[in-house]
This record gives C-alpha cells, structure tokens and sequence, in this order.
C-alpha cells in the first residue's frame, strides 16, 4: 500500500474538471496525485493530425462566451482561431420519408437559424441568469420534466419545419429529442446571449495549438504526480482517509478525492459508502449522451463547402466541411449519436457517404467512439429531462469525495468550460474536507 504523504488529495481523471481541480488544489497549498486510465490526458478532448491537418476527436470549439476558458486561453498565451469553419454553399437537408435533397446552403441554415429562435422564445424568463439554471424558480420547475420533442410538438411547426429542426436539436440530445431537456438546450442559448449571433460562436473558433495542449498546460501548472495508464475501480471513504484502489491492485489514500471522471462512468466504479441518491440515479441514466462518434473524412468530388443532416435516427448526422484542402479535396467532420454506428468499418463509412453525399468519393478516414470508450462512456453532457432537479445534490460531496465534470456544472454543462467550473468547484470543497 502506497500510504506516504507525499499527497494531501487524489485526482481521479485528467480531463479538464480534473486538471483544474489539481491545479487549483496546488494553488491552495495541498499537493494532489492524478490517477488517469488513459495512455494520455485531455479525456474527451483529444487533438490528433489528419494528413497534417490538426484535427479533434471530442471538443474542439470555444465560444468567446465561455468567460473561464477565455480566462485558460489569456494565461497560457494561446490565441484562439476565429471562423475555422468555411461557409456552406449548399445543404442536404432531409424532406420526409427517409428522403434528403439539396439546398441552397444560406437557404437551410438561415431557416434552421430562424427555427432556434422559434424553440427558444421567452427562455430568458426561464433562465434569466443562465449560470443559475435553477433562479427562477417555479418558472423552470415547471418545464424542467420537458423533453425537447415536446417543446417542439407543442409549437406546431409545419412538417419540414419540424424535421429540420428536429434532426438539430435530436443530435444535440444524442440521437433522439426525446432524450434531451429542452430547459438544457435553452440554457445553452442563453449562455450564448439568448440570440443567434451568439449561438453561432458555440462552434467555429479554436484554440490555435489545440485543446489537448491546453490541457497540459493547465495540468503542468498544479505540480501533480501524474500516474497514467491507472483506471480506478474502488474508492472507500473511511471517515478519516480516501482509499483508491486501481484495475492492478495498487491503492493510494489521501485524507480527500476528486472523482473527475465522466458522470457515465460512475457506474463502473465500486464506491463505498455507496452513492447518494441521487448521484445514483444519474449514475444509471447518464448524463452525457450515451453514443457519440467523431468521424473526419477526407473526400473528393469537385463541389463547394456542404452541410449534411439526416433525419432523427441517422447514423451519421451531422457531417459538415472543415476544411477545403489545398488539392481541392475536402476535410469533412461528421457526429454519429447511433448505437449501431461502426467507424471501425470501412465498408460501413463507405455506404453511409454513398447515402449522404453521393458525390463525394471516400479518400481516408479517422473516427473515435466515445460511447465504446469505457472511459467515457458516452459524449458530451446535455442533461435528460428532470435532471435539472438534481443538479444541487449532484454538486455536493459525498463523505470525503467530491465530484467534478461537464454534466454538473452551473453553466456551461456539456462543455470544457463547464468541465473546468467544476474543476474549481471541486478543489475548493476539498480544501475543506482537507483541513478537517
Ligand atoms: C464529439 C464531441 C464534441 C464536443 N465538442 C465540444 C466543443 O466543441 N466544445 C466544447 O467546449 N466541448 C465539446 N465537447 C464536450 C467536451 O469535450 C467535454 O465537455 C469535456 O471535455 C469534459 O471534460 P471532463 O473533464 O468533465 O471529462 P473528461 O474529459 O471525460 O475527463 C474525464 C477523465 O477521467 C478519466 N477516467 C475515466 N474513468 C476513469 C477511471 N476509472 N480511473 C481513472 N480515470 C478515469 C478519463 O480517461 C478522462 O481523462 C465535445 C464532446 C464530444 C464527445
């Protein structure tokens, strides 16, 4: 047993909920330990190059709305990349009965612009504060159980209408939009300053030396002894000391613990005493959509920048352009939320693009599955409906553990800027826990 004091705190996960949390525990005078079953850091971030394009597998975008990222980016010194993305000359865009036609690429997405303000109309009295998701009270209680697919049904789009904003707001709940909250989506919006200008910038600017670097320059300023390659599978809290048990046996205890793990995760960890209620019941649901794949695609075929959406269901939707390379062929980017999604096969890639995107021929491909990845265990956050309720205890320590990642934040949940509130979060109620 390792049992030295040469930490105060266990870190488990090296995401960013988990690299703040130990750089902020450094800051506080207590010196942590990062546990991180991966070969690498960053979690569901995780910068990689393409034919010598940088590209990222899980989040990759910052709005300049997301004020503690911004605040990472200005102290590390990296300048983030505006408009990365080029703009769509035309769209494929599903008409009903599992059909897609091409449109007009200012067409398609002004009119999806137009059905965001539609869906989010009024949710600045809902979420008048939007890093309180919960300040107005009955307001939001009222319509927290709400799915977004009853919000929409309760607008009475006409039919193509609801289709197409349909197939936007059930990527963003991870296939379905039965699954996703509607009041979760809202609040996105109104972090984003509750209009479309704003929503716009939640994808498009990235850090110029790519997410995963910023990671390690955060994680290299807490002065962590960083294990790799360590997946935790116990962690007991006797009252006095947390002890951290790994997949080898190994066990390491300090007097407190950051579970900095994905909420999806929780599962597969042995916590004793068990979890509260209601980390319980996330536990089980999820927080983060349960199937997400990230697909980069380089193609040929002599047409201008596309967007792509299928219909709810799909197995890849959406798929957009990334890049226009130098030859004139094309990076294209594309989200899978389907459980019978295989970027393993390429035949699979194959057919699907001939299905989407005839005109384009399959040059190579790369592609995590982040729902597979028993390290996430899905993608990122967006809260089910009813979850909002439990967002309070969800943020309380249990014993001497406290919890950090995207699904739990006040703010931006389902983001690295969320991730890192948490990591904050959880470094200060350690110090607490810490010093008794
Ligand atoms: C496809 C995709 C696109 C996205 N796009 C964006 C975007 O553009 N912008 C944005 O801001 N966000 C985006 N996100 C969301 C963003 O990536 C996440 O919100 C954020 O990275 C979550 O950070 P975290 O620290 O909470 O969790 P994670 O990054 O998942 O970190 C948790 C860490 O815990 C480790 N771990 C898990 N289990 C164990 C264990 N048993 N023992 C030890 N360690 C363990 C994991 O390996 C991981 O390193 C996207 C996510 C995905 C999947």
């Amino acid at each position: 047993m390792t049992n030295d004091r040469e930490f105060d705190a266990i870190v488990i996960g090296a995401g960013f909920a988990g690299v703040t949390a130990a750089r902020e525990l450094n800051a506080r005078g207590l010196r942590p330990l990062v546990l991180e079953a991966r070969h690498r850091i960053g979690g569901r971030t995780w910068t990689d190059t393409f034919d010598g394009v940088m590209i990222e597998y899980g989040g990759g975008w910052f709005s300049p709305r997301q004020e503690l990222a911004m605040k990472e980016l200005g102290r590390y010194g990296i300048p983030l990349v505006k408009d990365v993305l080029p703009v769509p000359e035309w769209a494929v865009f599903p008409t009903g009965d599992g059909k897609l036609e091409s449109f007009d690429g200012g067409e398609a997405l002004g009119r999806l612009g137009e059905l965001l303000t539609i869906i989010f109309e009024r949710s600045d009295e809902l979420l008048p504060d939007p890093h309180d998701p919960l300040a107005a009270g009955e307001r939001i209680r009222a319509v927290a159980g709400q799915s977004l697919r009853e919000r929409l049904d309760g607008l009475e789009l006409a039919p193509r209408d609801d289709k197409w904003i349909n197939t936007l707001v059930a990527g963003f709940s991870g296939g379905y939009s039965k699954n996703g909250a509607y009041e979760a989506l809202a609040q996105w919006w109104q972090l984003a300053g509750g209009e479309l200008a704003g929503w716009i910038t939640i994808e498009g600017q990235a850090p110029a030396s790519g997410m995963s670097a910023l990671a390690q320059e955060i994680l290299n300023d807490a002065q962590a002894r960083l294990h790799l390659h360590t997946p935790v599978t116990r962690i007991a809290d006797d009252g006095r000391l947390v002890h951290v048990t790994t997949a080898s046996g190994k066990r390491f205890s300090a007097p407190v613990a950051v579970v900095a793990t994905p909420t999806n995760v929780w599962r597969t960890i042995d916590f004793e005493p068990g979890l509260p209620a209601a980390h319980a019941e996330v536990a089980a649901q999820g927080i983060s959509v349960p199937h997400s794949s990230r697909v980069w695609l380089r193609v040929r075929g002599g047409f201008g920048p596309v967007h792509v959406r299928d219909d709810e269901g799909g197995l890849l939707t959406p798929m957009f352009t990334h890049a226009v390379l130098d030859d004139g062929e094309q990076l294209l980017t594309g989200y899978s939320q389907h459980p019978d999604f295989d970027p393993s096969r390429p035949d699979h890639i194959r057919d699907l693009l001939a299905r989407l995107l005839p005109q384009a021929e399959l040059v190579a491909y790369k592609a995590h599955d982040w729902g597979r990845d028993p390290y996430a265990l899905g993608g990122w956050a967006l809260r089910r409906p009813g979850q909002l309720f439990r967002l309070p205890e969800l943020q309380q320590p249990h014993g001497r553990v406290t919890f950090a990642n995207d699904g739990i934040a006040n703010g931006w949940h389902g983001f690295v800027d969320g991730a890192i509130e948490t990591g904050f979060r959880a470094a200060e109620q350690a110090t607490v826990i810490a010093s008794r």
